[in-house]
């Protein structure tokens, strides 16, 4: 027999959009339940973000300890060269996920959100059918927080199967494909490919475009650009993937190339990463009477949709596609529900790819500036001519930190970092935009000796015509 729930909020799928929406709600006294279907922790946790960072840093350790192979490096060396047991990798990914699972699960907990397994199908805006392992429980709520997520976008001429396979499979690997061809070059494609490369696969990248992560300049990748290239891995831009073929008994991707010729790559897996796509369909969202701007679900600066008390977050409204958005706007519907007067204008949603080096990119790039119309100084600051950046192996790579500001009145734009490490750094640049700093403000303000953030005040001081180091 169906048993039924009547609650205030009802949250909609546990990424961190959901979950950290119904753990506030909890915090603040709201009745809650939150609905998921696969695991607790979404696409981030479990599939996305914490898993490719784990094997992001084994793939690190796997090539350094490769370099001290030998005639060593640094003064270290092993006589063997070091084996790699990605099913073990696995397993410890694994563990960390499962740990960061239990974790979330006691959060909601200890905010007293009731948490129900399952697919919710809604039937109208406020009432949905959750089927899981038990009998169907009908929910219906004041408050519907949307917080489905995305899913990897399809090619249909190359379906996802045993060869073809998505940023998921990618992090559940027993074994390094000896020939892997990644299809697009965005941030996902580049991170795990990087990572597969320093794994020892051989790796060919397949980009549509002329360029590699398109969203940033081309000055902000090129130190990833000459990192591809040096390590060995061979980029076809402007090429579009056809079909899987097979070539000698061995599966292959057919690709016309920028000049409009056709060539195999031989391929033991692809790894398609041409985007993510918002998971509108197949749970009765028809049904919601719920306005969708684009492939999205539209809604306003409070995320409210166009239907009363419905309202959606993270993946499923919009770019950029990042966790810490999701979680953000989740913590703001929250709080309005529960009476707050809140508003999501954000100066920057800061944004990392953990490329080898790291990329960060907060607050605007040259050419929006550019296209604004604004008047810009900019200052930048090479991690070659920084202490601490040496001393970690990342001052010859090319990277740098640029800073730019209005000519006008010094208001910094934008804040952008190539380099070994770099992710780190970007809390303060997200929080200088936030605070609307101005030059002086970051030159004014003593950075710790010897640390990557010197570079941020070179690059402000550089801007205002007076670095030291350079
Ligand atoms: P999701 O995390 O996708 O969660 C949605 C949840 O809803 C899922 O658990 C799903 O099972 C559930 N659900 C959907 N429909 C229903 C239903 N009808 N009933 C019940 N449950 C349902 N972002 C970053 O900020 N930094 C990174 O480094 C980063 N790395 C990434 C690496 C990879 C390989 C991938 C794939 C993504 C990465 N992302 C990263 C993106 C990040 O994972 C997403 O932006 C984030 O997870 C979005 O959160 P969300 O809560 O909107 O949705």
């Amino acid at each position: 027999m169906d048993s039924a729930i009547n609650t205030k909020v009802l949250v909609v799928g546990a990424g961190p959009g959901g979950y950290v929406a119904a753990i506030r709600a909890g915090q603040l006294g709201l009745d809650t339940v939150i609905v998921e279907g696969d695991r607790l922790g979404g696409t981030c946790l479990i599939r996305g973000c914490i898993p490719s960072k784990a094997l992001i840093h084994v793939a690190g350790k796997f090539e350094e300890m490769r370099h001290a192979t030998g005639k060593g490096s640094l003064g270290i060396s092993i006589q063997q060269p070091p084996a790699l047991d990605l099913a073990e990798t696995v397993r410890w990914k694994e563990g960390i996920v499962k740990k960061l699972n239990t974790g979330v699960g006691a959060l909601l907990k200890r905010a007293k959100v009731k948490v129900v397994q399952g697919w919710a199908e809604f039937s109208d805006a406020k009432t949905c059918t959750v089927k899981g392992n038990g009998a169907p429980v009908t929910i219906s709520a004041e408050h519907v927080i949307l917080a489905n997520g995305s899913e990897p976008v399809e090619i249909p001429t190359l379906r996802f199967g045993d060869t073809v396979i998505s940023s998921t499979e990618a992090l559940s690997l027993d074994r390094v494909p000896e020939k892997l061809v990644v299809i697009g070059a965005g941030y996902i494609g580049l991170e795990l490919g990087i990572a597969f490369r320093k794994m020892g696969a051989d790796v060919t990248v397949v980009e549509l475009l002329d360029r590699i992560l398109p969203l940033y300049d081309e000055q902000l990748t090129e130190p990833v650009k000459k990192w591809l290239e040096n390590a060995g891995v061979t980029l076809h831009l402007g090429a579009k993937a056809l079909t899987l073929v097979e070539h000698k008994n061995r599966p292959a991707l057919k690709v016309q190339t920028k000049d409009g010729s056709q060539i195999t790559l031989p391929a033991d897996k692809v790894l398609k990463t041409v985007g993510r796509r918002p998971r509108t369909r197949g749970w009765g969202l028809e049904r919601m009477a719920v306005d969708l701007n684009g492939q999205f679900v539209k809604v306003d600066d409070q995320c409210r949709t166009s239907m009363k008390n419905v309202w959606a977050i993270g993946d499923l409204v919009g770019e950029p596609m990042l966790a810490h958005k999701a979680s953000a706007q989740a913590e703001m519907v929250a709080e309005i529900i529960a009476g707050k007067p809140r508003h999501f204008q954000p100066m920057t949603i800061a944004a990392v790819c953990f490329t080898e080096p790291e990329i960060v990119a907060a607050g605007m790039l040259p050419d929006e500036v550019k296209a604004a119309g604004i008047d810009m100084i900019s200052g930048i600051f090479p991690f070659a001519a920084n202490g601490r950046a040496l001393s970690m192996e990342g001052g010859d790579n090319g990277g740098f930190i640029r800073v730019i500001a209005r000519k006008d009145n010094h208001r910094v734009l934008g804040i952008h970092a190539v380099g070994r490490h770099v992710s780190e750094l970007s809390g303060e640049f997200a929080h200088s935009l936030e605070m609307g700093a101005v030059l002086e403000d970051v030159a004014g303000t003593i950075h710790v000796h010897p640390t990557l953030s010197e570079a941020f005040h070179e690059a402000a001081l550089r801007s205002l015509g007076h670095a030291i180091h350079i």
